[in-house]
């Protein structure tokens, strides 16, 4: 058994090589990586989770609507912008609505370009669907310039360009500038990933204000992050409807199962609810930011929930010391930079005390 290895078996070329996706998830006190929402659902919403999901039991006998309507519908609704159903569309997580969209405009002779860095899922995903990966540069500060952008996109004339406001790792939110002037020279599709949209400060209005003239506009956004349904699996996007029909040339049928339908639906309902706690989160994030900015620290502005901030001489080594002290944070971005996840107030006392501890070696 021991002998035989990944090398040995007969996978595609282009895969050899490269390595799966992997934040470690380890079992910690103070968890603090993955960008998850740190509030349970209440039992509330877990009561009417419950309610619905013994509701549907008794029909998991059926496959479940293929074109989840009803769940559609309650996603324009939520999103408003008087979006319909018909220009909405849903998946296991937005990565599989992102792996839709590649499965749709990319491909073999394709290309999908995006300005790192940025997550590292867009070209993982990319790749996965034999479609070429384009790296651009943002500036110094993380921002994308219209200048650079325009240029790389004029003259490598990709089928898809990934726009991620705010971004991850960075936090940075784009503005609307930005994002028309690359929907004018682009040529193909612009997917602007919106996972951390709830959390952007005042006046940075979504890109799904632009989608009424730019029909080759895809906005995708999740329910893992503001809803706190991580373990759910649901992300969805807003597009012209010729966009969601053109996903369905390639969706598994009956990919969204009805018990995942059921429970995002009523997630929805209590949308109120859960926005209230996405307050809460931005205001930690914004006290962190000042904390650490008040500390020496170099902080990246952050629209999402989450901050990234250095410089370490070593980050690794800081890394793995936060880690001794039971904080668990990411080593992802820029070489010298670390990002740490917005948790509840006692996480973050409990980041702050380690990184002090662990800061004076480290910077
Ligand atoms: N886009 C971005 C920018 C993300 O950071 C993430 C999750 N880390 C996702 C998409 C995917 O999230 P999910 O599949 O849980 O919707």
């Amino acid at each position: 058994m021991t002998e035989f290895g990944l090398d040995d078996l007969p996978i595609r070329d282009d895969l050899r090589g490269s390595s799966p996706y992997g934040a470690p998830q380890l079992d910690v006190q103070v968890a603090l990586n993955t960008n998850e929402n740190p509030y349970p659902p209440s039992d509330r919403l877990a009561e009417a989770l419950a309610r619905e999901v013994s509701a549907v039991a008794t029909g998991l006998n059926r496959y479940p609507d293929r074109d989840a309507t009803r769940l559609r519908a309650a996603l324009a609704g939520y999103l408003g912008h008087g979006l319909d159903a018909d220009q909405v569309w849903a998946a296991n997580g937005s990565n599989e609505v992102l792996q839709q969209i590649l499965q749709v405009f990319g491909g073999p002779g394709r290309t999908a370009m995006g300005f790192e860095p940025s997550y590292s899922m867009h070209p993982i995903i990319t790749r996965a669907t034999n479609t070429a990966w384009l790296s651009e540069p943002r500036a110094a500060d993380f921002s994308i310039g219209v200048a650079a952008a325009t240029r790389a996109i004029a003259e490598h004339q990709p089928d898809i360009v990934f726009l991620t406001s705010p971004n991850n790792p960075t936090g940075t939110a784009l503005p609307l500038e930005v994002i028309e002037s690359v929907l004018r020279v682009a040529p193909g599709v612009v997917v602007v990933d919106e996972a951390y949209a709830e959390f952007r400060r005042e006046g940075t209005p979504s890109a799904l204000t632009l989608l009424a003239d730019h029909p080759r506009l895809i906005v995708s956004r999740t329910m893992s992050k503001a809803f706190a349904m991580a373990g759910a699996r649901l992300g969805y996007l807003a597009a012209h409807p010729a966009v969601v029909q053109a996903l369905q040339l390639v969706r598994l049928p009956y990919h969204l199962s009805a018990v995942s339908q059921a429970v995002a639906t009523t997630a929805l309902d209590f949308a109120d609810e859960l926005l209230g706690a996405v307050k809460r989160l931005r205001e930690e994030r914004d006290s962190v930011v000042e904390w650490l900015r008040a500390h020496g620290f170099s902080v990246a502005d952050s629209d999402a929930n989450f901050v990234l901030f250095g410089e370490f001489a070593d980050r690794s080594a800081a890394w793995r010391a936060m880690l001794d002290r039971g904080v668990l944070i990411r080593e992802v971005g820029p070489p010298g930079w670390l990002r740490v996840t917005i948790g509840t107030p006692e996480e973050m006392t409990a980041f702050r005390e380690a990184l002090l501890q662990v800061a004076p070696g480290h910077l």
